[in-house]
């Protein structure tokens, strides 16, 4: 046998406008997913994400564009393969369970044309793989909001569809719970191994969940990367936003490097484009030096004394005066506090130089 080359998924161009509506929901979108990946869509409320997946479901018929499933066309412009001949599970928002039926009812729901054996083998198998083995004979006002997304989960799962299409999964769920099933819910999904696409405006879900992260706004696709890529080596600014805070400085490019207010740098992807002339770093990637430690063998030492800084919880803002520059704004872990007056030594390591801004200082 020839392995599966092809995507699991594949979108192509694909757009929506509701009737009456001034702006395309989903405007041009095109990416495909691979066989058991998971996949997810983020971006602000009301950037299209549920318009996205209510499309690949077959709820929405887009405009245009089309789509493929496992080689074929699943829609095309106005032409359409209706829900229910697509091979696709889906969690909703709010989970939308029987609530006259037990788990085990709720679970056997969409399995049909087999023999009661064969489905009571699946719904036990689905059971466990969920952990609702102990009281499949519950209704879903008896369990708890986890216990109840873990039901629709099961139920979605149970057919074994080839895509798992989950909107906002977390969102009926509190904090605490939600660290715990965003790791059970990844662990069960690839213990199935099916494709899953899941929509979020959590970014932190996305990152710690998918495979593959796809950024979109105002219904366009930003970028679409694996995770650290999203994070490291964001595209624009506003992407760079979303996921976390940042610094960017600005350089300017000289003989055999880039200027910094701080010091020089090497000019590192700088080649590629030779009018980039922002040097871009998480707050993790600024590594303040000790007093009188030595220069470490990789980067740059840059120097300047701190003016003034203000403690965010999770990270510092300061602001810098280079000896011979206007001062600038750096982004730090909150590890340390840095006093007024302090002198900064400090390397940047990684960077990158982009051709965006500092959404704050814009
Ligand atoms: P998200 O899931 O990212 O919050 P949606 O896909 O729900 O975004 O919405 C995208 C855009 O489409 C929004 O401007 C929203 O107001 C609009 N929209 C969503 N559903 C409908 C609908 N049924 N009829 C008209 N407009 C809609
Ligand atoms: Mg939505």
């Amino acid at each position: 046998m020839t392995p599966d080359i092809h995507p699991v998924l594949e979108l192509l161009h694909v757009s929506k406008t509701y009737p009456g509506g001034s702006v395309k929901a989903v405007d041009n979108i095109s990416l495909s997913v691979e066989k058991g990946a998971i996949l997810a869509l983020v971006g602000e409320s009301g950037s299209g994400k549920t318009t996205l997946l209510r499309t690949i479901a077959g709820l929405e018929v887009p405009d245009e564009g089309s789509l493929i499933l496992s080689g074929q066309v699943i829609s095309e412009g106005r032409k359409a393969v209706p829900v229910h001949k697509r091979n696709i599970g889906m969690v909703f928002q709010d989970y939308a369970l029987f609530p006259h039926m037990t788990i085990a009812e709720n679970i056997g729901f969409g399995l049909k044309g087999m023999t009661q054996a064969e489905k009571k083998r699946i719904i036990e198998e689905t059971l466990a793989l969920t952990n609702l083995e102990e009281n499949p004979g519950k209704y879903p006002h008896q369990l708890s909001g986890g216990q109840q997304q873990r039901v629709a989960l099961a139920r979605a799962l149970a057919p074994k569809p080839e895509i798992l299409l989950l909107d906002e999964p977390f969102s009926n769920l509190d904090s605490i719970l939600h660290d715990r099933v965003r790791e059970d819910l990844r662990k069960i999904v690839k213990a199935t191994g099916i494709t899953t696409i899941l929509v979020t405006h959590h970014t932190r879900d996305a990152l710690s969940m998918a495979d593959q992260v796809a950024v979109i706004h105002k219904g366009r696709l930003l970028q679409m990367d694996a995770p650290r890529m999203i994070y490291n080596h964001p595209v624009s600014g506003y992407v760079a936003n979303l996921f976390g805070k940042y610094s960017c400085i600005n350089c300017i490019r000289t003989e055999g490097g880039m200027q910094t207010p701080f010091g020089k740098m090497p000019a590192g992807n700088t080649e590629i484009s030779p009018r980039m002339s922002r040097l871009f770093c998480r707050p993790e990637h600024i590594i303040v030096l000790k007093k009188n430690s030595p220069q470490p063998a990789e980067g740059s030492v840059l120097t300047g004394v701190v003016e003034a800084a203000t403690f965010l919880g999770d990270h510092v803002r300061i602001e810098v005066k280079p000896e011979n520059a206007q001062k600038a704004r750096l982004i730090l872990h909150a590890d340390t506090f840095y006093e007024p007056g302090t002198n900064l030594r400090f390397i940047i390591r990684p960077y990158k130089f982009v051709d965006f801004g500092d959404p704050e200082a814009e």
